[in-house]
Parts: C-alpha cells; structure tokens; sequence
C-alpha cells in the first residue's frame, strides 16, 4: 500500500471580518494524498478550493483562524511558524504550480536566471553546475533549452506553464500542488498541461503526488484518479474518478448537478445560488437548490464514506428523489 504524501484531517478555515462577522471558508476538510495519486479537487469559484491551498502552503491572510491538520512528509503545516514553512515546506515539500505562470514568473529576469537562482537556493548547486543544471531542469518540464534567454513577456501561454513547471519541479518536493493550472489555457494547451502534471507524478520515482484544484472537470477527468468535489467550504464527495466520470457516476445531487452541467452531459444549469459564506445555514448547504432535500436535511450531514449527504444517489438508472412527507 502506497505511503500518503499528504494527511488533511478535519481542515477548516475562517476568516473574521471587521465587525466580527465570520466566513466559514473550508470546513472540516478530510483526505489523504498517496504517493504517486492525482486528485483533484472541483467546485465552483469561490467553494474553497484556493483558500485550502493557501492553508496548506502557510499563504492565509492575517485574518485568517484554522483548525484542525495538515501533514506533509512528517511536517505539520498549520501549527508551522514562517521560518518553517519557507525553509523546509514551500518549493522543498510542497512545490505550487501557480494559476496564472506568467505573472508568477519575475518579468525582468530571463527564464535561465530564475532556474539558476531556484536551484542554488534549493539545491546548494554549485556555481560551476548551475548552467548544466538549469537547461536539465527546464527540460524535465519540456521547456526548450533555446528559450532559457527570453524574458517572460517573450514566451508563449505554454512556454510560461512549463517555466513556472520547471521552477515547481527543481526541489524535488513530494507534493505537486496546482492551483488551476489550465486556466485561461486553450483546449489542446489544457490537455497538454494536465498530461505534462500527470506525468511527472506517474515518472516521479520518488513518490511524488499532485493535488489539482480545478473548476475544469474535463482536465480533472484526463488525469485524475479520485475527485473531492467542494460545495460551500465543504468536500461534499470523494470518489474514484472513474466511477464518478462514469458509471455508477456521482452520488451526491450537487456533484452529479456538477457534471449534468457540461455541454456535453446536456447544459443543465443547477438551478439557484451557493450560499454566502458568511451566512450558511445550519443544515446541508446545499439544500434550496437539491431536489432530493427532505425535513432531515435541516440537519447538517457527516461526512461517511466518502459523502456528505443524507439522500446520496445509490442507482445510475433510476432513483427517484425521496418522499419529502
Ligand atoms: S443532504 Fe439533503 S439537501 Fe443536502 S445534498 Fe443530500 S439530499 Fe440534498
């Protein structure tokens, strides 16, 4: 049995606002990572997903208040002071794939002196190696070597997403953590990105493992082996992405609505709105916008066997909602 790379055990985030007013951000987020796993984590904008992100990498504002853990490779991450997080945690642990590559990268410096740079800071090479060293670094990411002299602004989308790649890649961290990493990416960049992440934790020998957070449910699909889809601040559903993508399919009505959505599944809106964060109710989050909500769901569900739901789907074919009387 595979070894977690990372252990999240009853996460949670809030913010507090000016006036006192709380935004329950992530509440009481559980899994685990094995070595050499894909998850990815879906939902809307604004479910989360980022704000746990930043809760794993020590990037919470100030106003922020956690609870519960987060291990990576024997390193608790909530209770870390600064010094930690950014000495043995960030690029050594957990390396970040950034959401936008172009604006992560430092525009007035060649892509060549950003991989020396990361590599002498990460890796104590020696000044001697640091030219070798940077062109084998930008090629475990495919970034030509012809390249390594242009500046960000030079590049293509692609060309970025493989530089900010090769710069996550250089301290060989056990978590590859990407945050949206297709956004803004043309169909074939998407796929090609999404292939490219896959790969380096299916080649990584070292048991590396990548949590994806993506509202992209088709880049989720090409790579991923489980799914943890978020609702409001809540994983709602972790499934193996095969069954979820295809049969039995989702077993929670906001994950199946999730995917009824997709042009190809049919574009059926979720009827309604998330709620704010700042104002859940007290039962399931969900339930002005299911059809399958009884009285019972008044009361908010555990999260048991992967699901967060009083009501959860059982049959692909036919299961009617429940009797609501
Ligand atoms: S707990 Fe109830 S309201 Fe929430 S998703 Fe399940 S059936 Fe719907």
């Amino acid at each position: 049995m595979s070894t977690a790379v990372l252990t999240v055990r009853d996460l949670s985030v809030r913010f507090r606002m000016r006036g006192g007013g709380l935004v329950a951000a992530v509440s009481c987020a559980d899994f685990d990572l094995a070595a050499g796993e894909c998850l990815a984590l879906v939902g809307e904008s604004g479910c989360g997903k980022s704000v746990l992100a930043s809760a794993l990498l020590g990037l919470l504002p100030g106003n922020a208040e956690t609870a519960g853990t987060a291990t990576v490779d024997g390193v608790e991450l909530l209770g870390a002071d600064e010094r930690t997080l950014a000495r043995t945690v960030r690029g050594r642990r957990i390396a970040l794939v950034p959401q936008s590559p172009a604006a992560h990268l430092t525009p007035v410096r060649t892509v060549r002196s950003q991989l020396e740079e990361t590599l002498r800071e990460l890796t104590g090479t020696p000044r001697r190696q640091l030219r070798a060293a940077a062109v084998a670094a930008a090629e475990r990411a495919a970034f030509p070597a012809s390249h390594l002299d242009r500046h960000p602004h030079e590049l293509s989308g692609g060309l970025a997403q493989r530089a900010a790649t090769a710069l996550a890649l250089v301290g060989d961290a056990p978590l590859l953590l990407a945050d949206e990493p297709t956004t803004g990416l043309d169909r074939a960049l998407v796929d090609r990105t999404a292939d490219e992440l896959r790969r380096h934790v299916t080649d990584g020998a070292d048991g590396r493992a990548l949590l994806m957070i993506t509202h992209d449910l088709a880049a989720a699909r090409r790579i991923a082996d489980r799914v943890a889809v978020m609702y409001a601040g809540r994983i709602v559903e972790i499934a193996d992405a095969e069954a979820f993508f295809g049969r039995p399919g989702p077993r929670h009505p906001y994950a199946r609505g999730l995917l009824a959505a997709l042009p190809e599944r049919g574009f059926t809106p979720i009827p309604g709105l998330p709620p704010e964060l700042s104002d859940l109710p007290p039962g399931c989050a969900f339930a002005a916008r299911c059809d399958r909500a009884t009285d019972r769901c008044g009361t908010r569900p555990g999260f048991t066997g992967g699901l967060a739901c009083h009501h959860p789907v059982t049959a692909v074919a036919a299961d009617p909602a429940p009797d609501r009387g």
